[in-house]
């Protein structure tokens, strides 16, 4: 019987991996983290979401991550940036989250006798976020093994794909309508399509006009 655990945000890609994790597993487990992200609305989708797919979502509060350091996912009174002149990663980078989801995630994991889990980080839309990369990813399996001494394997089913081709996997998951009405991506906390004008909202929505696009030629 293969279990697998969905890290899981109620964004577009942590939501593809869920509808994919139901594809390639017999039981799928979600975890979500609450760690003073500006919108709650997130974790409120995430619910939603899971429910609909019939996940069972755990959700736990790690506020440390925002008090250790500051961005403006988590500080109200930090102006999201929608350009980086120098090529700096955004101010919307939480250093560390995503090491510190999977850690989590792997003790949760090893609690409740799962070998597999599942992130939606990726590289092919790189904006500078190093805890995305592919390296970061092999490299902290290793770490996780060795320091639970647990055989870990950590999917990243969205690593070399761009946003356009992460739609075309919802939509042949069968999932294209709920990730696309339901999800929040949104620097701002609005849901599908969201503000239109923030970083993540251009990179979604070009996205799903290139896979449209491509459908209706194809
Ligand atoms: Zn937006």
């Amino acid at each position: 019987m293969s279990k697998a655990l969905v890290v899981y945000s109620g964004g577009q890609d942590s939501t593809t991996c869920l509808f994919w994790a139901k594809k390639n597993f017999n039981t799928v487990v979600a975890i979500a983290f609450n760690y003073g992200q500006r919108h709650v609305s997130e974790l409120t989708a995430a619910k939603q979401i899971a429910d609909q797919a019939g996940v069972p979502l755990n959700v736990f509060s790690i506020d440390l991550l925002s008090a250790v350091s500051h961005n403006s996912l988590t500080d109200s009174q930090m102006e999201v940036e929608t350009d980086q002149p120098d090529h700096r990663p955004p101010n919307t980078l939480v250093e560390g989250r995503n090491m510190l989801f999977l850690t989590y995630a792997a003790i949760f994991a090893k609690a409740n006798g799962i070998n597999n889990i599942i992130t939606g980080v990726g590289q092919a839309d790189y904006s500078g976020y190093p805890d995305c990369r592919n390296e970061f990813i092999l490299s902290l399996n290793q770490t996780l093994n060795l320091s639970m001494d647990f055989e870990y394997t950590i999917h990243t089913p969205l690593m070399w794909l761009d946003k356009s081709e992460i739609w075309k996997m919802a939509d042949e998951l069968g999932a294209f309508e709920i990730v696309r009405d339901q999800t929040i991506t949104c620097y701002h906390g609005i849901p599908g399509a969201g503000c239109g004008v923030c970083p993540s909202c251009k990179l979604r929505n070009r996205g799903l006009i290139n896979y449209l696009k491509s459908k209706n030629n194809g």
